[in-house]
């Protein structure tokens, strides 16, 4: 049976990386479904942003294989794997500080018109220069419409460095968005955002899979996991050592005893 017809986003098999002898993950396999919110929790250090770090591209796995909608990705650069409809966003906000809101997510937009040096190409060599100004006042119209779901349109000309904390969460999504993904990749998106933030981040999450992307989700706010989420993969010392609905992950002990000493409460 093919991933099409099984409805398999993300295969992960036999993920391993080692930093020095340190076994960041070992042997981790993961199975995201279409069209799911797929949580992946664990104390730090688990391994959760090495293993994103991995499906994006900028880091290379030791071992083990990872197929996005049934083909090989593993080999591919970052680059390639976005403009195959992954995107992500980063634990540590990675914005383009002196550029405005529009701006970054019209950046993103780039991204995914430009990835191929034969786009590049195309686009400035074999059109005529003035066939670009319809392309750019389309990209500049979606850009809007992401803003106006992120509740950023009235923001649009601000400095990225000028928004609020959970604003630059919102807007780091929204550029993310801006590749038009199918598979998207949110490390901490609820970091540091107080609970009004982090329930309307909650609804956008909601919001952003009824658009039909599938959403991985590295998160602490178990508030916030244990309510989007569908499926749940526990890591530890880069070890899976769980897998399975909220209320499955709520009470099994090994999960629990992960934790213990940890400030996250299940
Ligand atoms: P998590 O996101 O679950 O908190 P990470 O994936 O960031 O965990 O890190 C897992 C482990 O790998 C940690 O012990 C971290 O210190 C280590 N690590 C991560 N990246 C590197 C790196 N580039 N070089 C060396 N060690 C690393
Ligand atoms: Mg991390």
């Amino acid at each position: 049976m093919s991933d099409a017809t099984t409805g398999v986003c993300l295969t992960v098999n036999g993920l391993s990386k080692r930093f020095g002898g340190f076994n960041a993950l070992n042997d981790v396999d993961v199975d995201v479904q279409r069209g799911h919110i797929h949580a992946i929790i664990g104390p730090n250090g688990a391994g959760k942003t090495t293993l994103f770090n991995i499906l994006s591209g900028t880091l290379t796995p030791d071992k083990g294989d990872i197929r996005f909608e049934g083909k090989r990705i593993d080999t591919l650069k970052s680059y390639r794997r976005a403009e195959l409809g992954i995107a992500r966003t980063f634990q540590n906000i990675r914005l383009f500080e002196h550029m405005t809101v529009l701006e970054n997510v019209m950046v993103g937009e780039h991204a995914k018109a430009y990835a191929s040096l034969w786009s590049v190409f195309r686009k400035t060599i074999l059109q005529r220069p003035f066939a670009a100004a319809p392309e750019e006042r389309r990209m500049r119209e979606r850009a809007v419409e992401l803003l106006d779901f992120f509740g950023l349109a009235g923001k649009r000309d601000a400095d990225a460095s000028d928004l609020a904390y959970g604003e630059r969460r919102r807007l780091e999504i929204a550029r993310a968005l801006a590749t038009d993904p199918r598979l998207l990749l949110l490390d901490e998106p609820a970091a540091g955002m107080n609970p009004q933030e982090t329930e309307d981040l909650d609804q956008h999450i909601t919001r952003i899979r009824a658009r039909g992307v599938t959403i991985v989700l590295v998160e602490h706010d178990m508030n916030l996991i244990m309510g989007i989420s569908d499926r749940i993969t526990v890591l530890s010392f880069g070890e899976k050592i769980a897998e399975g609905l909220p209320s499955e992950i709520q009470s099994d002990l090994a999960v629990i005893e992960a934790y213990l000493g940890e400030d996250e409460i299940l």
